[in-house]
């Protein structure tokens, strides 16, 4: 049985939904993971947002508006009298229950149950499209067995008892759908596993019951290789390895979360990117197995702050990194780039809302310069320090000014930091060197 998750666009309209269940219905049994509605779960951080900042008013308006779309959407979808009829009552408790968390007090949990409500309202909808289609599926709720512990990680084991409980209940089903991004934590309450989670709860699925594979429906046909935002004609990437998708998921492809691989990878369960809005495309495949050496891909992460740490006492003296090290942990700060030089270290995180904290203790020892508004450019790819085309990544010194550069790491990635400004020029001239047939 495979895995297929739908993200917000591909649920986003009457005519993308019915695209959605043709590609469902071929006859063999699936669980189908849906995100809400495209801007749906902006709109509800919106109103989490006026509730936190005590606007009512504001939130209510903005409720009211999104109530008004979600009504036209079902008299579109739903022509059967009594389906349009059982899900409207169901969506106006879903909107009864946001306008009147507009009298209650903001916490964590209010925001988190309000942030839940985009995968209910998709997921109910659609199941009763398919019922009014004639197709067999049941509605699966995610919070029977989505779940993250006390450190927000998901709990696999409960997971997977969890959800064969729930599957064993319906066994007779062709389609299971259920809910993406959200979760329970370990207190029982409503929680979620970050935006554009919907993908991580297909692989966390896809890994509960050994899947023969997990497939992400998106807009795009698959992981390009480099930002089509800035860069023209990229072209979508056939084959990624696990550890090749991990990097390009991490560091700015926008398409995956950058978790979604993880929970498949060690049962070598494959994951394919499709588009589907052209269901015939290959898309990209993430597998075990590596096709070709060299630089396959570039992408981009914003929104990076660089640390030098400069200290005299570094000087062929030993455990001055351990104490670096320890106050990021200290100040649960992960680092993502890091370069030396025998009385410097330059880092960067990603983070910066414990910048304060960890620059005072840093400041006891060391001389610091912090430079926000910074970006890692990542080349992703297999075999890449050894490949013999390697070389033609470093005509970018001569185009912009690079802060650090990490190279040697691993074999799968060399990294950049540039200042921001300087991003689209960067990707722009990467691509020329690595992927098109210039002589420079
Ligand atoms: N609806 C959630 C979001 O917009 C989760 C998802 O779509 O994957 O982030």
């Amino acid at each position: 049985m495979k895995v297929l998750k739908f993200g917000g666009t591909s649920v986003g309209s009457v005519k993308n939904m019915s695209n959605v269940k043709d590609i469902i219905t071929d006859g063999s049994k699936k669980v189908v993971v849906l995100s809400a509605m495209s801007g749906t779960t902006n709109q509800l951080v919106a109103i989490a947002k006026y509730i936190e900042n005590n606007e009512s008013n504001k939130a209510i308006d903005k409720i009211n508006v999104l109530h008004e779309i979600y009504f036209n959407t079902i008299d579109e979808l739903l022509k059967e009298s009594l389906l349009n009829s059982e899900v409207k009552n169901y969506v106006s408790s879903v909107f009864e229950f946001l306008i009147e968390s507009t009298d209650k007090d903001y916490t964590e949990a209010l925001k988190n149950r309000i942030l839940a409500q985009g995968e209910l309202l998709s997921t109910f909808m659609f199941n009763s499209y398919l019922k009014q289609e004639g197709i067999s599926s049941t509605l699966l709720p995610a919070l029977s067995f989505m779940r993250i512990d006390e450190f927000k990680e998901p709990d696999s084991d409960y997971i997977e008892a969890h959800f064969k409980s729930a599957i064993d209940l319906a066994e007779d089903s062709e389609i299971y759908i259920t809910q993406g991004f959200i979760c329970l934590d370990s207190n029982d309450e409503i929680s979620n596993l970050q935006r554009g989670g919907s993908d991580y709860t297909a692989t966390l699925i896809g890994a509960a019951f050994k899947a023969d594979e997990v497939q992400i429906w998106t807009d795009i046909d698959g992981m390009h290789n480099n930002d089509p935002r800035y860069v023209e004609n990229t072209r979508a990437i056939s084959n990624l390895s696990f550890e090749e998708a991990a990097e390009l998921a991490y560091f700015g492809a926008k398409i995956l979360h950058p978790q979604t691989v993880t929970p498949v990878r060690k049962d070598s369960i494959p994951v394919r990117l499709k588009n589907t809005m052209k269901p015939d495309a290959h898309g990209t495949l993430i597998s075990n197995s590596t096709l070709g050496d060299g630089i396959k891909a570039i992408a981009a992460k914003d929104n990076i702050t660089a640390i030098k740490i400069k200290s005299a006492r570094m000087l062929q003296a030993h455990g001055f990194l351990k104490k670096v090290f320890e106050i990021f942990a200290t100040n649960e700060t992960s680092i993502d780039m890091i370069t030396t030089s025998e009385v410097a270290v330059s880092l960067t995180i990603d983070d910066d809302k414990n910048l304060d904290k960890i620059l005072a203790e840093l400041d006891k020892f060391a001389m610091i310069e912090v430079d926000k508004n910074q970006s890692i450019v990542c080349l992703v790819g297999h075999s890449v320090v050894n490949h013999q085309g390697t070389y033609k990544l470093f005509k970018i010194l001569q185009d912009v000014k690079i802060r650090m550069i990490s190279y040697g790491g691993s074999n799968n990635n060399i990294s950049l930091l540039i200042d921001s400004k300087d991003k689209i020029n960067t990707l722009q001239k990467l691509n020329s060197y690595l992927f098109e047939l210039v002589t420079l």
